[in-house]
């Protein structure tokens, strides 16, 4: 096995924190922020009011249980009353440096400052460093993703080759002729620019690779790691927040971005969920422009066991994400949930992408599973057939397997669609 790039810690400070120095530290910046918010977002003011709630009721992280959460599928309805933000925005529209449109769809404003995603951290984590070169495929059109981690490799003076989605015989001559040693996008790209590179005899140079949007089989990582030399790490975040968590060396679990409030809450009684349960994700940021306060993301995951990293870092760690909120659809009598069917296609890495789609037919359901394939598969038929076995063993439902293009399932949508109308 080749040696793999050290991984480094880039704000030990911040992210070797003591438990108390970080519940001072965050419920410090969290009173700050909750009083600029108040005085600056009128839809933050109204919902301050309407709770009875004053700025100066918040002094530190313990009572951050009383503030009201928003949630992701509020926005929407609030900016189309008040566009484009919605009156969360807490600066003029002048002073921001972009305007995104995320699905939903939503806007998201990006205020002019330095990694204002708060990516660098994860990129450090991952072996980045200055000077590399990083061919970054995630899109710039419309939505934050490129320009995310476009922003974050920049201040961590990376070269950054805004590839962007697709192409891929380009992306592959651009990665050799410019010597690319760094990669951000989906793994199954990163799989298929290494391979297709090696296979026409112009092997890629990279060292360090960021994933993100898609799931990362663990036999993938282990195959990109093992043969091309490629430390691959990946971080979880949203189109409205951010980066919410990233993933050290150790890669059992993503610790908590260390400047931002991230939060799992109980489905039900949205109390903090114990370590090993499910909650759904939910983030406070300190944001002067954009001051999202519990901002429930519709993601489910849960928090590790509190304990030390051997990476030194002391943030607490978020284990995979588990679907999204409402993704439970009832199929024949059986509750089918897209974290359920997320650990059945684990165990198939060639899939890039997955959904499920219930629809009735002559009064009955049907289930529809549409792939997207990351690699090729060898006897589609016969391979189809072992995955709805598979599937089937865990949700009790049959079900039929439909391979689609690349890019039919859009990033970030529902696992589980009911499609089925009740007349
Ligand atoms: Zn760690």
């Amino acid at each position: 096995m080749s040696t793999l790039r050290p991984s480094g810690v880039l704000n030990p400070e911040l992210e070797m924190q003591s438990p108390e120095q970080r519940r001072a530290y965050l419920g410090e910046r969290l009173r700050a922020v909750v009083a600029h918010a108040y005085a600056n977002a009128p839809r933050v003011r109204r919902q301050f009011d309407e709770a009875g709630l004053k700025p100066g009721d918040i002094s530190g992280l313990a009572d951050l249980p009383k503030l009201p959460i928003t949630s992701k599928d509020e926005l929407p309805a609030w900016q189309a009353v008040d566009l484009p933000f919605g009156g969360l925005l807490a600066t003029l529209i002048s002073r921001l440096q972009r305007i995104y449109m995320s699905p939903g769809p939503s806007y998201v404003p990006e205020a002019d400052r330095p990694d204002f995603w708060r990516m660098r951290m994860a990129f450090a984590a991952a072996g980045f460093q200055s000077g590399d070169v990083v061919q970054n495929t995630l899109s710039y059109h419309l939505s934050p993703g490129g320009l995310m981690m476009d922003a974050g490799l920049k201040s961590l003076g990376c070269v950054v080759i805004p590839a962007g989605v697709g192409q891929t015989e380009l992306q592959i001559r651009v990665a050799v002729d410019a010597g690319v040693t760094g990669y951000v996008g989906t793994p199954s790209f990163l799989y298929t620019l290494l391979t297709r590179a090696k296979a026409a005899g112009t092997p890629l140079r990279i060292k360090s690779a960021f994933v993100t949007a898609e799931m990362l089989p663990e036999s993938l990582r282990t195959e990109i790691e093992r043969d091309f030399g490629v430390r691959v790490l990946q971080g979880y975040g949203t189109a409205d927040l951010g980066l919410l968590a990233y993933e050290c060396a150790e890669k059992k679990g993503m610790h908590l971005q260390p400047e931002a409030i991230v939060e799992v809450l109980d489905l039900e009684t949205r109390e903090p969920a114990a370590p090993g349960q499910p909650g759904q994700v939910v983030g406070t940021l300190f944001d002067e422009a954009y001051p999202l306060l519990r901002f429930a993301t519709g993601d489910i995951a849960s928090l590790a066991e509190p304990g030390a990293c051997p990476c030194g870092r002391t943030a607490p760690k978020l284990t995979g994400l588990l679907g999204r909120v409402g993704d439970a659809v009832k199929v024949k009598g059986m509750f089918i949930r897209g974290s359920q069917l997320e650990e059945v296609f684990k165990r198939f890495p060639e899939v890039a992408s997955f959904q499920a789609i219930v629809a009735r037919e002559e009064h009955l359901d049907r289930l529809t599973y549409l792939v997207e394939l990351g690699a090729q598969v060898g006897e589609p038929a016969a391979w189809k057939a072992q995955v709805a076995e598979a599937l089937k063993d865990a949700v009790k439902v049959r079900g039929e397997v439909q391979i689609v293009a690349a890019g039919a399932i859009a990033p970030g949508s529902k696992k589980v669609v009911d499609r089925r109308v009740w007349k």
